[in-house]
């Protein structure tokens, strides 16, 4: 069966086209500026056809979803030769709120139930379900699935994830800790058990997915307890361009003295803030280590800030759980980033952790990188969230 993967942003739609008997990426691509001027990159993967790549005319994430399907299926960039071979379609949906804590068959009433999550994610949801009526339209009949960026953290009990503020905001709005990233988070915890060789029952795992956007999980017995995002993407860890989690009364000092709305604080918070915004060189992790070897102290404090929060947190999680078995690093930063992978852990001797110099020098692969004495283990798994979607939507498909 093939499954097509969609990750649809209000401007952009990300595709993979997976053979789900093999697992393997059959072709990839982007839709770029819908609604302005149109971009699409189309790469076969399985059959050495040439890359596409142009500009052409996407007014509507229907026309996207249509050009992609023309790619796909055309005899010049193909690896399919019509839409039959497409046995369903796997969407990557933000948040799920309360309602979902596992992938679902999507229905009317599940986008009823997207749709009522908007409040709570107000950029990408919207999105979200432009990619799937722009799918129901152009492929009728072909069953979808959403799977949530917020389904996995849905086990954290009521401490982690009430927020301490007037119980009647959560009661109203249900305002509290959801998380993201999960799919991410579920996958390599997944493969570090395996890693580790030990069942999912007593163990207690801390996974480190850092990129662009980063998140911790602190992952009990299979199961998240914690997670460091929080309502929004916005909280917990400093990262390319959000803050993280500030103090609230900031944000009056800067509505009081920059006369700001509160939109356009949470813009500068989530878009000029992190790393970018210490630094002033870039949200960019290999920018900011290049600056910071260059002798730019800005660059090294926001370097400083972020494995300093990372590390608080891995001893945060470490009191929550009671110990740890392993720690996991993983997505761009996290696989790639042996600098910033023992900026990290230096120091966590005495929590029983340390690294292998040798074995950290890796980069996106999967690697045990324990260090001798080390009573923690320390992985670095590269994650697939597209892989898991594919996987859910099969087996959803399949029932
Ligand atoms: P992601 O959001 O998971 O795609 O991760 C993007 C982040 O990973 C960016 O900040 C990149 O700078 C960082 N990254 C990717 N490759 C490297 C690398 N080789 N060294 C350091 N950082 C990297």
């Amino acid at each position: 069966m093939n499954v097509l993967v969609i990750n649809a942003g209000s401007s952009s739609l990300k595709y993979q086209l997976f053979d789900m008997d093999t697992e393997t990426v059959v072709a990839k691509g982007v839709c770029e500026r819908i609604g302005i001027d149109g971009r699409l990159t189309h790469k076969p993967v399985s059959n050495g056809k040439p890359e596409f790549k142009a500009e052409l005319p996407l007014p509507t994430h229907a026309e996207a979803i249509n050009a992609v399907i023309e790619k796909l299926t055309s005899p010049e960039y193909g690896v399919i030769s019509s839409l039959k071979e497409i046995g369903a379609v796997g969407h990557r949906v933000l948040h799920g709120g309360q309602k979902f804590s596992e992938s679902v068959l999507i229905n009317d009433t599940v986008i009823a139930a997207i749709t009522e999550c908007i409040p709570l994610g107000p950029l990408h949801n919207p999105a979200n379900l432009m990619g799937i009526k722009a799918c129901q339209k152009v492929m009728p009949g072909v069953p979808q699935v959403a799977v949530f960026d917020t389904a996995f953290h849905q086990t954290m009990p009521k401490h982690a994830y009430i927020y301490p503020i007037p119980y009647s905001y959560y009661e109203k709005y249900g305002l509290r800790r959801y998380g993201f990233h999960g799919t991410s988070h579920r996958y390599v915890s997944k493969i570090a058990l395996e890693m580790l060789g030990i069942p999912a029952a007593g163990s207690r795992l801390i996974t480190c997915h850092l990129g662009n956007g980063s998140s911790l999980a602190a992952v009990k017995d299979g199961k998240c307890v914690d997670t460091t995002m929080g309502l929004s993407p916005l909280e917990g860890l400093p990262m390319g361009t959000r803050s993280g989690s500030i103090d609230p009364t900031i944000l009056s000092v800067m509505a009081a003295n920059e006369g700001l709305t509160i939109n356009q604080i949470l813009d500068v918070l989530n878009k000029e803030s992190g790393v970018l915004g210490v630094s002033g060189v870039s949200s960019d992790f290999r920018d900011i280590e290049q600056a910071a070897h260059e002798g730019n102290a800005r660059a090294e404090l926001a370097l400083d800030i972020f494995d300093y929060d990372v590390k608080k947190y891995i001893g945060a999680y470490m009191a929550a759980m009671g110990g740890a078995d392993a720690i996991v690093f993983t997505a761009g930063l996290g696989e790639n980033g042996p600098e910033t992978r023992e900026r990290i852990v230096a120091g966590l001797e005495p929590l029983g952790i340390c690294i292998d110099k040798e074995q950290n020098n890796v980069r996106g692969q999967q690697r045990d990188i324990t260090g001798k004495g080390s009573k923690v283990k320390v992985f670095v798994i590269p994650t697939n969230e597209e892989l898991v979607i594919a996987r859910d939507t099969k087996e959803i498909v399949g029932k």
